[in-house]
């Protein structure tokens, strides 16, 4: 299955698209992670990179296209993937939208996580990352089963830097600005499938799976 996951940051995409990958054995490609990566190298990219995301503002489009469109071109992306964090703007929808045509794969579906702007936040306050797999937890709604240490890979845990409140502000208001309208591009393509994103973690995996079915 071809797959993107969207929604506002703390939406629960990553988590979800986590789930679904295990279970529709798909790769999940977040470029969050892609760019978290790189940014652990002090290079030319790596600066820039940290400067918009510590910033709470979009990578540039040409970067983040072409990072993408080098992960979609591998092999393992033939039997479909899940994307989550991309596309984030309209031009990265429509570049995506010819880069899929090159490659002749057709998207499935596009699942869109609902959530309200104040759960958001204090979801985002409660989020502790795990750097070495890239799973991500929750304090209030989602623990890790022992303190401090990942279920999955048993590393240390740790706070992203654009967790902090003041990036969260700029994070939710360019959603709004420039992600937000991807949700009307998918609808009127009917790709759309609009889960509610403020319920427990099986609750919206089961809806998205019931969405998939259709
Ligand atoms: P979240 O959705 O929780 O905010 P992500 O891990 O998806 O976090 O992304 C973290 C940051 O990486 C974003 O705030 C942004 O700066 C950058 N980023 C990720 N994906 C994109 C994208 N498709 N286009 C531009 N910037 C991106
Ligand atoms: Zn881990």
């Amino acid at each position: 299955m071809f797959l993107i996951i969207m929604g506002p940051p703390g939406s629960g995409k990553g988590t979800q698209a986590k789930i679904l990958a295990r279970d529709l054995q798909i790769p999940h490609i977040s470029s969050g992670d892609i760019f978290r990566q790189a940014m652990e190298t002090n290079d030319e990219i790596g600066n820039k990179l940290q400067k918009a995301i510590n910033k709470g503002q979009l990578v540039p489009d040409e970067i983040t296209n072409e990072i993408v469109a080098r992960r979609l071109m591998k092999d393992d992306c033939k039997k479909g993937f899940i994307l989550d964090g991309y596309p984030r703007t309209i031009a990265q929808a429509d570049a995506l939208e010819m880069l899929l045509v090159d490659l002749g794969y057709k998207l499935d579906k596009v699942i869109n996580l609902d959530v309200d702007a104040n759960i958001i936040i204090s979801r985002l306050s409660q989020r502790l990352l795990c750097k070495n797999c890239g799973a991500s937890f929750n304090l209030k709604t989602n623990p890790p089963k022992s303190e401090g240490a990942c279920d999955y890979c048993k590393s240390s845990l740790s706070v992203r830097e654009d967790d902090n409140d003041k990036t969260v502000v700029d994070r939710i208001s360019v959603y709004e600005e420039k992600t937000k309208p991807l949700i009307n591009y998918y609808k009127n393509k009917d790709l759309l499938c609009n889960i509610k994103g403020d319920v427990d973690v099986t609750k919206a995996t089961k809806a998205i799976m019931t969405c998939l079915e259709r």
